[in-house]
C-alpha cells in the first residue's frame, strides 16, 4: 500500500469556485476501483484491473489543444496548427462555465507530484468529474506521502470534466471538446472528452514550456531505463514506435516509458509515477512485464471482456489504441526514485512502414540532429482490405504535439548534450521488413530487443568502420552482423528480393524527408543538412 493511501487531510475547493462539499479527496485506489464498479463505470477484469471506456474519444484530440495566448506565452511560444492560440477572455469564461458545471457535481480531487527530481517538482492538484479518471491520476503522476500531503499546496491545478460540452460558437472552440493550458492561471482546463492521456499530457505539454524556459532542463517524450553498471538509456519515438515495449526490459531498470527531462547536472528523471501501456495484440508470452502489471490497481481502456472478465487483447472494435494505466510499482524491476545518470545511449525509434530503413543503424552528430528534427515515423493508412499506402509522419523532436516552443530550441540542446556526454545515437525501425506494410511484416520484437541489447552490452562493434555497411540511400552505418538477428535481417534490401521495388520506395522516403525538412533548412547549419538522406528521386 503506498502511504498516500493513509490519508486523513481535508481541503476546499472554494478557491477554485466550487463551493460544495461533494468530493472525495485524495481516495485510495482500491476505493476509486470500488467507486467506479459501483457507479457502473467499469467493469472488473479477470486480471484483477478494472476495465473502463473512455466514451467518444479513445485517442487524443491535437486539433482541439489550445495555449492561451497571454503576457507569459505570446512572445515564446510556436503558434500555428500544433500550438493554437486562445484568448484569455475567452478562457475566463470557459472556465467559469466547467466550474459551474462541476458545481453540480459528485467530485474526485487528487494532490500528486510531477517530476521526480525533487529540485523541478511540480504540485498538481487534478479535479476530476469521474472516480476512474482520477484514479488514473493515482497511478500516472508522483504520489506524495502523508508527511508531503501535509505541506501540500498545490501549484498546478487540472480541470477535468469530460461530461462537460462545449458550445463552439459561444465558447471559442473547435467543437465541443478542449484541452486548453493557461501559463498564467497554471490550469489545464480538460472539457468534452474522457480520454485519461489528455491528463497526463496537459502537464507534460505544460512541463516542456516551464522546464526549457525557466530551469534549463530538456524535455523529452521519451523512455528510459538503466543497466547494471548505471548507464542510462533514452528512446525517443512517436507512438506506437515501441518507447513503452522497449523500456520495459527485465534486465535494466525502469525510470519511466515516456516524459523525461535531462537536467545541466545530467541526471535523467521521470516526469511520471506510472505507465500507459499500448495492449492491442499484447500476450504474456511476448510482453510477460507489462502482462503482468495488468492487475488489481491497474486501468485497462477501451478492450472489450467477454463474460467471464477475460480480456481479448486482440479485440479492436473500440478502437486499435486500447491500453492499461499502471503505477510504476507494477513493474519488478525499476529504478527508485525514477532518476538516471550517465547517458550512454540514445535510441530513436520510427516505425517505417514503407520497410526501407535499416533495423538499426548508427548515426553520426549532424544525422541525430538532422533525424532528431525530422522525426519519423509512419501511419498505416485504413485498415481496410485493398491497396494500402503507408504515410510518412513527421513529428519533430518526436513530440511536436507536445512542444509548445520552436523544435530548434529542444534540438539545439539536445545535440549540445549529445556531445558533451559522447553519447551514441542510434535509430531503430520497429516497422516493416521485407517490403511495405501489406507485403513485409512488422519487425520481430524478439529481434528488435536483440539489437538494442547488443548496444547496451557492447556487443556491436562499436569501434570498426569495418563491422559497418554505409547505407546508400539514407547515409546511416548498417551494422553488418549482430548477435541474435539472422545477418539477412539487418539489411533491408535483402529482406526485399527486389532491388528496383526497394530502391523506388526508398527515393519515396528520403523525398519525403527533404520535403518535410525545407521549413527547418533556415535554422539548420551546413552540417545537419547533411546529415539527411544521401539520395533521392529525381
Ligand atoms: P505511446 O507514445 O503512444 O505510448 P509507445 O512508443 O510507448 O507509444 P508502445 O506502447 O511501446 O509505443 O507500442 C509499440 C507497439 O508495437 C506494441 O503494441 C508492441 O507490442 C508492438 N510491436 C510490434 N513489433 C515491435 C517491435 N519490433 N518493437 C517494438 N514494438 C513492437
Ligand atoms: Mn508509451
Amino acid at each position: 500500500m503506498n502511504n498516500s493511501d493513509l490519508n486523513t487531510k481535508t481541503i476546499s475547493l472554494e478557491t477554485y469556485g466550487i463551493s460544495h462539499a461533494n468530493f472525495h479527496y485524495q481516495l485510495s485506489s482500491e476505493e476509486l476501483h470500488r467507486i467506479t464498479l459501483e457507479k457502473g463505470m467499469g467493469q472488473e477484469s479477470d486480471l484483477g484491473a478494472i476495465a473502463v471506456n473512455t466514451g467518444e474519444f479513445t485517442g487524443r484530440s491535437p486539433k482541439d489543444r489550445f495555449i492561451v495566448k497571454d503576457a507569459i506565452t505570446e512572445d515564446k511560444i510556436w503558434w500555428g496548427d500544433i500550438n493554437i492560440p486562445f484568448s484569455e477572455a475567452a478562457f475566463d469564461k470557459l472556465y467559469d462555465k466547467v466550474i459551474a458545471y462541476l458545481n453540480t457535481k459528485e467530485l474526485f480531487v487528487r494532490d500528486a507530484f510531477a517530476c521526480a527530481e525533487p529540485k523541478h517538482q511540480l504540485s498538481i492538484r487534478v479535479i476530476n468529474e469521474y472516480p476512474w479518471s482520477n484514479m488514473f491520476a493515482y497511478n500516472m503522476f508522483l504520489r506524495p506521502t502523508v508527511a508531503e500531503l501535509e505541506t501540500f499546496t498545490p501549484e498546478w491545478t487540472v480541470v477535468n470534466a469530460p461530461g462537460f460540452m462545449a458550445e463552439p460558437s459561444v465558447d471559442g472552440t473547435r467543437q465541443h471538446n478542449f484541452a486548453i493550458l493557461n501559463f498564467t492561471r497554471k490550469i489545464a482546463l480538460i472539457g468534452g472528452t474522457g480520454y485519461t492521456g489528455e491528463i497526463k499530457k496537459g502537464i507534460f505539454s505544460a512541463l516542456n514550456f516551464i522546464l526549457p524556459t525557466f530551469k534549463n532542463v530538456l524535455p523529452m517524450h521519451c523512455s528510459a531505463n538503466v543497466g547494471e553498471d548505471g548507464d542510462t538509456a533514452i528512446f525517443f519515438g512517436l507512438s506506437g514506435t515501441g518507447k513503452t515495449t522497449l523500456s520495459t526490459d527485465p534486465n535494466r531498470k525502469l525510470i519511466g516509458d515516456d516524459e523525461h527531462g535531462w537536467t545541466p547536472e545530467n541526471t535523467v528523471f521521470n516526469f511520471e509515477g506510472g505507465c500507459y501501456a499500448k495492449v492491442i495484440n499484447l500476450s504474456k508470452e511476448n510482453e510477460p512485464e507489462i502482462y503482468g502489471a495488468i492487475k488489481k490497481g491497474a486501468i485497462l481502456e477501451n478492450v472489450v471482456l467477454d463474460d467471464s472478465g477475460a480480456v481479448d487483447f486482440t479485440n479492436t472494435s473500440i478502437t486499435q489504441n486500447t491500453r492499461v494505466s499502471y503505477p510504476i510499482y507494477h513493474i519488478d524491476n525499476i529504478q527508485e526514485p525514477s532518476i538516471g545518470k550517465n547517458v550512454k545511449n540514445i535510441f530513436f525509434l520510427t516505425a517505417d512502414a514503407f520497410g526501407v530503413l535499416p533495423p538499426i543503424s548508427k548515426l553520426t552528430p549532424a544525422q541525430a540532429a538532422y533525424h532528431f528534427i525530422s522525426g519519423y515515423t509512419a501511419k498505416v493508412a485504413g485498415t481496410e482490405a485493398g491497396v494500402v499506402e503507408p504515410v510518412p509522419s513527421f513529428s519533430t523532436c518526436f513530440g511536436a504535439p507536445f512542444m509548445p516552443l520552436h523544435p530548434t530550441k529542444y534540438a539545439e540542446m539536445l545535440s549540445k548534450k549529445m556531445k558533451e556526454q559522447g553519447v551514441n545515437v542510434w535509430l531503430i525501425n520497429t516497422g516493416w521488413t521485407g517490403g511495405p506494410y501489406g507485403v513485409g511484416t512488422r519487425m520481430k520484437l524478439k529481434y528488435t530487443r536483440a539489437m538494442i541489447n547488443a548496444v547496451l552490452n557492447g556487443d556491436l562493434g562499436l569501434y570498426s568502420y569495418d563491422a559497418y555497411h554505409i547505407h546508400s540511400v539514407f547515409g546511416v552505418a548498417q551494422p553488418r552482423e549482430c548477435p541474435g538477428v539472422p545477418t539477412e535481417v539487418l539489411s533491408p534490401r535483402a529482406t526485399w528480393n527486389n532491388d528496383e521495388a526497394y530502391y523506388k520506395t526508398a527515393f519515396k522516403l528520403t523525398n519525403a524527408f527533404r520535403e518535410n525538412f525545407k521549413k527547418f533548412e533556415p535554422f539548420a547549419n551546413e552540417e545537419i543538412r547533411r546529415g539527411g538522406p544521401q539520395r533521392y528521386a529525381f
